[in-house]
């Protein structure tokens, strides 16, 4: 009877433990609202992105689809536009599609901040599924209309904007700030960013931090939240694309064996989709729970802040959506499928292509051999699908960085409505080659994203809000005043 009582009270107590933490950690100040006066001196920067819009850079991993000349024109129109920074900071072409402009600090001891963009866009796609057309940078209604609006031309003009701003008012930065444009990002970036990253090793140069695309300020994405969330990502997934192939004897089939290589290369797909990869709390998702409970109502907070005994609730809810489930764990997508050429003919060789994203903590080498175990018991095997073309996530970087709080005040200031949390980005980014500058890689897009808008990305119809674009500018200029 006693040992029931024990426990009884054990229990509670626990209970009481987990309410007590879930109520006494910091809570969110109110969010606050944007006075509409402080983006008044960046009206017309949205007319200079329309202008870069207008240039359609769009970038393919067939040469033959590439015009050089709108690459070459992009750089001539973005001078015309921002004339001050061409005039007062270091440009260098580190190759034919980067730029890299450094603006000198007052206090040179101090390591630089590398603020990134890319230039180039996927293409339009069905031009007849836009309602202006995609290379037109119209500015109607509010909005800037065209190709590369919210990826990313809004971060490099936004960029030059705020410093073309502040240069014509005399500042000086406090330390050197390099702006690190690449002009093939969408295509792998070996062209654009690789080659900034080799010149700023050449140079010697370690950055404090670093900021690129990635995240964005999500508007309505959580619904529990109680304000709009920054997503600042602090990691990136790896990627690699795997081969699942199996060999047969081709032949008539009319007599076919028991198994045919594209029945082996099924069975290997179906065996991949039946075991999920392990759940794992990262670091970015710790991180991700602990600062998202500054905004969630008493039931998420009890959640987030008692992960010692609720994990497990946690992953199940979180492996729920492929959206979140993506944060949780490495992933694989059976893409592409090929066996015999004929209806009658058994296939020589089949293959299948799996799209793997890879959780910081694991390795490619890793998971193909994973993998490869599973494909092995079907008859198949796994191989990496294009050599040289698979990456280990990118290390984490911390929320106690200089870096990140920095771009936690700039946002403070520009986006008051809204809150900041660490995020995995579960796509690629340039960054995957800056990652021996900086132990401090951040991606984010300083903008309003509603899931309406979102949809709109690699897709018809991108646009971006005049708001956005001038709320934007003064995110880098809080950013740059600020460092
Ligand atoms: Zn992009």
């Amino acid at each position: 009877m006693y040992w029931l009582m024990a426990l009884f009270f054990a229990a509670a107590a626990l209970l009481a433990l987990m309410v007590i933490r879930a109520l006494s950690g910091p809570k969110a100040p109110p969010a606050g609202s944007l006075d509409k006066e402080l983006l008044k001196p960046f009206a017309g920067a949205e007319d200079k992105l329309a202008a870069l819009l207008r240039i359609p850079t769009v970038s393919s991993f067939d040469p033959a689809e590439e015009d050089e000349a709108v690459f070459t024109r992009f750089k001539a129109e973005l001078k015309t536009q921002y004339p001050v920074v061409h005039e007062r900071l270091l440009l260098c072409e580190p190759s034919d599609r980067s730029l890299l402009f450094e603006w000198p600090g007052r206090r040179r001891e101090l390591p630089p901040v590398v603020l990134c963009a890319h230039y180039d866009v996927v293409p339009a796609g069905d031009i007849e599924l836009w309602e202006h057309s995609p290379f037109s940078g119209a500015v109607i209604d509010g909005f800037v209309h065209g190709r590369g609006a919210q990826d990313i031309k809004i971060m490099l003009a936004a960029a030059m904007s705020a410093a073309e701003i502040l240069l014509s008012r005399g500042f000086v930065p406090e330390r050197s700030i390099y702006f690190a444009f690449g002009g093939d990002e969408e295509v792998g970036g070996l062209r654009g960013a690789a080659c900034i990253a080799e010149e700023l090793k050449q140079r010697g140069v370690r950055a404090s931090f670093l900021l690129d695309e990635g995240g964005f300020v999500a508007d309505g994405l959580l619904s529990f939240a109680d304000r709009p969330l920054a997503l600042i990502g602090i990691s990136e997934k790896g990627y690699m694309d795997v081969a699942l192939e199996a060999q047969g004897t081709g032949g008539h089939a009319s007599m076919p064996p028991r198994h045919t290589a594209s029945g082996v290369v099924a069975k290997a797909v179906t065996a991949t989709e039946a075991r999920r990869f392990r759940a794992k709390i990262t670091y970015t998702m710790a991180g991700l729970l602990k600062a998202l409970s500054r905004y969630s109502p008493f039931a998420y907070r009890f959640l987030f802040r008692n992960l010692f005994l609720t994990a497990p609730l946690v992953k199940a809810a979180f492996s729920m959506t492929p959206t979140t489930n993506a944060l949780l764990r490495t992933t694989s997508a059976a893409t592409m499928l090929s066996g015999s050429q004929k209806e009658n003919v058994l296939p020589q060789s089949a293959r299948a292509v799996l799209n793997v994203r890879l959780l910081p903590g694991s390795t490619v080498a890793g998971v193909l051999s994973e993998l490869d175990a599973i494909a092995s018991r079907a008859g198949a095997r796994a191989v990496l699908a294009h050599q040289g073309h698979a990456n280990d996530p990118l290390p984490e970087s911390s929320v106690e960085h200089e870096g990140y709080k920095a771009i936690v005040a700039a946002l403070a200031y520009a986006f008051p409505e809204a809150g900041a949390v660490p995020f995995m980005f579960t796509a690629g980014t340039d960054t995957k080659h800056y990652t021996q500058l900086s132990q401090g890689i951040y991606r984010l897009a300083p903008i309003f994203q509603k899931n309406e808008d979102i949809t709109r990305v690699h897709a018809a119809n991108e646009r971006i809000s005049v708001d956005n674009v001038r709320r934007a500018v003064l995110f880098y200029v809080r950013l740059m005043e600020g460092l």
